[in-house]
């Protein structure tokens, strides 16, 4: 198996490459910013700090198991089209492997790797028993019909179904599949398996044994936990502003919840550019105003701005809530909030990550600040195997609950060993991951 990213690539000039495929200049190497390498230097940095067992750090860090698959399609012309698919399961240490199926054209293996390692430490680190795994498939679903998105969702369950089930692997929606995709999925393992098995992915629709809250889950929990970190350095939520990079499913709804507490947003940005407004964002009116003209910008009473204002503000709270290594050595002493927020998986590198520290940012690590989604996706496996289901409320009482002792476990870590909340997050699940496997031994 090779791993496609350690190519260089050359560099276009405006290229619109995502940032995950990020070049990194040094004496004259052009180096590709291996998002995998960053989920391992931040392993790195905790496991040094914890002093443990070396032979057990190499055990739980590398990915358990990566599956590629080259998935034939029957096109709606007739002719047939291979898609390259990937499914990793990082951990099954804590339980079956848990994360989203994600459809981007620059998916690779070394991104779905990173991201199914992000998946065991934040299952951790919200104390859910799940490991971690993550799917991708190479395929643009903006220039698919539905019959071929529905082709490739199946033929991807298909091709890989022995690794998936309730106890085994358990998909999610992520970037470019949603809830239509997971009852594909859903009832593709169920007829093969000749009966209904909702528990084996979760994000379906309600009627399919979805669970309310879960929509909003992530971008609940970007707030909870930006709420505790505003106690914690006392900083009084009515009074403060905020910049929000994305404003998709977790940065619209981060935004509408804090914006509830009185926050105040300044600067909005998504795909199609940046707005501003020093007075404050109308979060409920711009959210409608999205739903209606599909781009923020123009929205009344902003005016544009360039797309780094929002990273640049001078904010009390930046939210990273749209892509991976948006924050990096080059841009990191620029950031001007006293907390980041980060909604996006990987927004920050870890050369950043350092510089930050050093300017006394308080980072709330995406393994904590967006796992509100996996938490709720938890709640919907759960309500599907006793087979009752909650109502919204109950969903969000408890989703408050597990991230505020995620939140404070975290801190106290933070706290007694000196380490910043990144480092705090992965030695609080590395210790959770390593219990577990020294209770199990390691079969050989
Ligand atoms: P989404 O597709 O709903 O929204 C993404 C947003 O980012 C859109 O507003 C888009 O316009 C914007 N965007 C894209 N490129 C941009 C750019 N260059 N500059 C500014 N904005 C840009 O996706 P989402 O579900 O909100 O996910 C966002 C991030 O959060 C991803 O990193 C995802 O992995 C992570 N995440 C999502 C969930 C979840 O439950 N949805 C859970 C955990 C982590």
């Amino acid at each position: 198996m090779t791993n496609s990213t350690k190519k260089p690539v050359s560099v276009k000039k405006n290229s619109k490459r995502r940032h995950s495929r990020s070049i990194v200049s040094r004496k004259n190497l052009t180096i590709p910013i291996s998002v995998f390498g960053n989920v391992m230097k931040q392993f790195d940095a905790a496991a040094k700090k914890l002093k443990m067992d070396s032979s057990i750090m190499d055990f739980i860090k590398m990915p358990r198991r990566s599956t590629i698959v080259n998935l034939p399609v029957r096109m709606d012309d007739g002719s047939f089209k291979m898609f390259k698919a990937y499914r990793v399961q990082h951990s099954i240490a804590r339980g079956p492997a848990k994360g989203g199926l994600r459809y981007h054209p620059d998916v690779t293996l070394d991104e779905v790797q990173a991201l199914a390692s992000w998946m065991t430490w934040k299952c951790a680190v919200v104390n859910i028993p799940f490991g971690g795994g993550k799917g991708g498939v190479v395929c643009d679903p903006n220039k698919l019909s539905e019959g071929e998105l529905e082709r490739l969702t199946r033929r991807y369950v298909a091709d890989m179904i022995e690794l998936f089930g309730p106890d085994d692997d358990i998909p999610a929606p992520d970037v470019g599949t949603g809830p239509k995709v997971m009852a594909w999925f859903m009832d593709t393992y169920a007829m093969r398996e000749n009966r209904s098995v909702p528990g084996v992915v979760t994000g379906k629709p309600i009627s399919l044994g979805g669970s309310l809250g879960r929509v909003e889950a992530t971008g609940r929990g970007v707030m909870l936990c930006t709420r505790e970190a505003a106690k914690h350095l006392k900083i009084d939520l009515s009074q403060a502003t905020a910049a929000v990079q994305g404003f998709g499913n977790v940065g619209s709804i981060g935004a509408k919840l804090l914006h509830d507490l009185g926050v105040t947003f300044t600067h909005v940005s998504d795909v199609h550019g940046a707005i501003h407004n020093p007075k404050g964002i109308n979060i409920d009116d711009l959210i409608k105003y999205l739903h209606a003209k599909k781009s923020i910008i123009g929205f009344p009473g902003t005016k544009t701005v360039r797309p780094d204002a929002v990273l640049f503000a001078k904010v009390d709270i930046l939210i990273p809530a749209a892509l991976e290594n948006v924050i990096t050595e080059k841009n990191a002493d620029k950031v001007r909030a006293r907390i980041v927020a980060e909604g996006a998986n990987g927004p920050t590198t870890p050369e950043a990550d350092k510089i930050l520290a050093k300017n006394n940012i308080f980072v709330i690590p995406d393994i904590l600040c967006n796992a509100g989604g996996v938490t709720v996706s938890y709640f919907e496996w759960v309500q599907n195997r006793i087979g009752y289901f909650w109502p919204e409320d109950e969903v969000n009482r408890r989703l408050e609950e597990k991230m505020v002792a995620a939140f404070q476990d975290v801190l106290e870590v933070s706290k007694k060993n000196r380490a910043t909340m990144r480092i705090a997050g992965f030695m609080v699940a590395i210790m959770r991951v390593v219990d577990v496997v020294e209770q199990r031994g390691i079969y050989s």
